[in-house]
């Protein structure tokens, strides 16, 4: 993919697209094998079992759930105001930091984008990757291939690397969500660009960072329950 510079409203209207194709793919492909999550015994479990939930976004895909709060009619201004709380709580209540390195995919937490009765707030438009990819398996032969994460989250790094250049980075759920929240303090996230502009230049003299970065991802654990 060409590395030529995006608007973030352009490159918004890539990532749903990129989103929508793998979605579409999993479910055509790989659902029909896998439990239907309206016959669960614990439903949202997968979301918010605090020892197993690792999900990690970017700051492309941040802005596109703030977007999919705003515009979401089924939710009020009382209720959005709740789900950037619950997101501020959690990062308290976890620890949950910025961290250069793969330790901050080791960051577990409930995750706050599941509302009790509704499940996943985001999920119809800004949902993140491995959450798409996940869902509960019988048989380990029927999962899908991890690669097809991977070629979407590629997709993001690299619209990510056309809107931001080196300015962002992988980070849990309710991190990104509390440093796009309209009402929160702005100045964490110019703190943090201006980091990651200056700090992350060096990490690869082609500017490659995106792939580098891919390829840590590559050890981590996978968002799977089987
Ligand atoms: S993915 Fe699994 S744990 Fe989560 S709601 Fe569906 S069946 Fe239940
Ligand atoms: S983003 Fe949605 S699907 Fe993913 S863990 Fe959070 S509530 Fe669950």
């Amino acid at each position: 993919m060409s590395m030529n510079r995006l608007s973030e409203s352009a490159a918004l209207t890539l990532l749903q697209r990129s989103k929508t194709r793998y979605k579409r793919d999993i479910k055509i492909n790989y659902e029909p094998a896998a439990q239907d999550c309206r016959t669960c015994l614990t439903p949202g479990a997968c979301c918010t079992d605090a020892h197993f939930v690792n999900v990690h976004i970017t700051w492309l895909e941040a802005v596109a759930m703030r977007e999919t709060l705003n515009r979401t009619p089924r939710l009020d201004d009382a209720a959005r105001n709740r789900i950037y709380m619950r997101a501020r709580a959690t990062v308290e209540r976890y620890g949950l930091r910025v961290t250069h390195t793969e330790t901050n995919f080791r960051q577990t937490f409930a995750c706050p984008l599941f509302e009790p009765n509704v499940g996943c707030v985001v999920h119809a438009r800004a949902k993140p990757a491995p959450c798409i990819q996940h869902a509960c398996y019988e048989n380990w032969e029927d999962l899908p291939p991890v690669e097809m994460q991977w070629r979407t989250e590629h997709n993001i790094e690299a619209l990510n690397t056309r809107v931001y250049q080196t300015a962002w980075a992988w980070l849990s759920v309710p991190v990104w969500l509390m440093l796009v929240d309209p009402h929160g303090d702005q100045t964490e996230l110019a703190r943090l660009e201006t980091m990651w502009r200056t700090g992350r230049a060096s990490w690869d003299e082609h500017g490659n960072v995106a792939y580098r970065r891919r390829t840590e991802r590559r050890r981590l654990p996978v968002f799977y329950r089987a």
